[in-house]
């Protein structure tokens, strides 16, 4: 691949030079070389990314809602076509195995874009509450700051549902793949997104991202990344009273009631854990298991680690790719050995499990007997390490589940729908999967505890943009103003009239 020179960021509508001479490389985690480079944001760049975005803001909230949308539809298009170079890119940049990148790297942000005009008409832009006209309007600028681990499908998440909303963006992507983030800024602007409307602003987090979030001009953040991350975020936006979206770090749970196939939640739970190098926000991290079924469990885990294939991520027989940098690799390896030591029993993967000599590779591990005490039980690794966490009763199952800082997602495998669900009630989690219920990218998508407080997808995501404006009006109906259309404003669902 040639060397991929990135020297000016996306402000204003044009590309431009950045204001300083600082760049940031991109290292490829499978060959370990560099693959390109962009430039560190200072301060002055943000400034002007905001100022610029600032600029756009009311006539892009003033532009009619379906316009908005017409916009994004045609990047849709255009990102539809180019989505076999965005996905070798990102496997480039991120490691994810290729035929994984297609479905989720770029599969997913083009099924968030093509919802985005059914989730605005979920939106209750306006309604009528006895003599108050209750409206929703744009918060302003929006800051969205992402992650590496799904860099282009984070980004999309944020940028799709804001520009709906009415909102103007700088982007901060993650210094560890942001090139995919560089397309994206020349897909809108083809699409003819007006100057401002969006701005790439490219840099590490605390000098670019820190600047970017504690910006006056910044109305929202919506921020995704590490729950460490996510505190400081939370602190310089309550310093300067801002809106906060914050999508933050997991450790979820799948737990096999005692009447359901053990067999077939060990095989879905292996895959959600282990996919994109177990660097999955929604990973599901925790099995939890009758203790009846501990053998057949262990038995079916490590036939699944076995069966991974690790190797070049650009190739489509694989389908373990290395994880992010060799700090990460080192990282993981210690919560393992740790684990290890505190009495867990190594089923599949663990230390000295043969790797691939090029590329930062883990092998999948599965770890038995563990506790929920146990450091592995509570931290998130962001790396092909499964737990496995034995029960004898359906409390204890639940105690388990719960005890976690996190809660982003969760599973649960029954034979009785009825019975899984009552349990899915009981898990403190944004969302909980019912025997294999696939990720819907129309629901809402979040979590709880210190997985943060957002939600993005659907209806829900276009929300986290906007602001609700009570308009007061005396009693009596001939105070009450028609429409555009001389009609009353709508019950709220689908009613953009007064929007538009
Ligand atoms: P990270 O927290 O290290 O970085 C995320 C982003 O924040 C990057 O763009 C980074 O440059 C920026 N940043 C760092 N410090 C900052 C600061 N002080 N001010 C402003 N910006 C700052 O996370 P990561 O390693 O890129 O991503 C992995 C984490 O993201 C995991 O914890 C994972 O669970 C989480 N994640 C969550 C979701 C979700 O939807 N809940 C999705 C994907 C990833």
């Amino acid at each position: 691949m040639t060397l991929v020179r990135r020297d000016r960021l996306y402000i204003g509508g044009a590309w431009v030079p950045a204001a300083g001479p600082g760049s940031v490389a991109v290292l490829n985690p499978f060959t370990e070389t560099e693959i390109g480079h962009v430039p560190a944001g200072t301060r002055e760049d943000v400034d002007r990314a905001v100022a610029a975005a600032r600029a756009a803001f009311p006539p892009w909230r003033d532009t009619p809602l379906t316009d908005r949308l017409a916009y994004l539809e045609k990047a849709r298009a255009i990102l539809a076509g180019r989505s076999g170079d965005l996905a070798r890119l990102i496997t480039q940049e991120a490691g994810t195995p290729i035929l994984a990148s297609r479905a989720t790297q770029v599969g997913y942000p083009l099924r968030v874009l093509a919802g985005l005009r059914a989730a605005a008409g979920n939106v209750a832009w306006t309604y009528r509450l006895g003599t108050t006209l209750v409206v929703s309007e744009p918060a302003g600028v929006a800051a969205a700051i992402t992650p590496w681990n799904y860099p282009l499908q984070q980004s999309i998440a944020k940028v799709g549902p804001a520009l709906a909303a009415g909102c103007t963006v700088v982007l901060k992507p993650s210094e560890l793949a942001p090139l995919c983030l560089f397309e994206l800024a020349g897909i809108l602007h083809e699409a003819g997104l007006p100057g401002g409307v969006f701005n790439l602003v490219t840099g590490d987090g605390p000098e670019t991202g820190a600047a970017l979030v504690a910006h006056e001009s910044v109305s929202v953040i919506s921020f995704t990344g590490s729950t460490a991350t996510g505190r400081a975020i939370g602190a310089a936006a309550a310093a300067g009273v801002k809106r906060l979206v914050s999508e933050l770090g997991g450790k979820s749970p799948s737990v096999a009631l005692g009447d359901g196939d053990a067999t077939q939640a060990a095989i879905a739970t292996a895959a959600r854990c282990f996919g994109n190098a177990g660097q999955t926000c929604a990973a599901l991290t925790r099995l939890i298991v009758p203790r009846a079924a501990l053998g057949e469990v262990e038995q079916t885990l490590a036939a699944e680690a076995a069966r991974l294939r690790m190797g070049d991520p650009a190739e489509e027989i694989t389908t373990l790719g290395p994880v992010i940098s060799a700090g990460q690799r080192a990282r993981i390896g210690a919560y393992v050995a740790d684990a290890l030591a505190q009495g867990a029993r190594l089923i599949a993967g663990g230390p000295g499990a043969p790797v691939p000599s090029r590329g930062h590779f883990v092998a999948a591990t599965v770890l038995s007997d563990v506790t929920a005490s146990m450091t592995v039980a509570q931290e998130e690794i962001f790396g092909p390490v499964l737990c496995v966490l034995p029960y004898d009763t359906e409390d204890e199952a639940l105690r388990i589940a719960n005890d976690s800082r996190y809660g982003l997602a969760a599973a649960v495998w029954s034979s009785s729908p009825q019975r899984a669900v009552a349990f899915a009630r009981r898990i403190e989690a944004g969302m909980v999967s019912v025997n294999g219920g696939r990720l819907n990218l129309d629901a809402p998508f979040g979590g709880v505890k210190e997985s943060g407080n957002g939600r993005e997808f659907g209806a829900d995501g276009i929300r986290e943009f906007l602001e609700t404006k009570a308009v007061n009006f005396p009693s009596g109906e001939a105070a009450w103003p028609a429409g555009p259309a001389g009609r009353e404003p709508g019950p709220g669902k689908g009613d953009t009239t007064w929007t538009s």
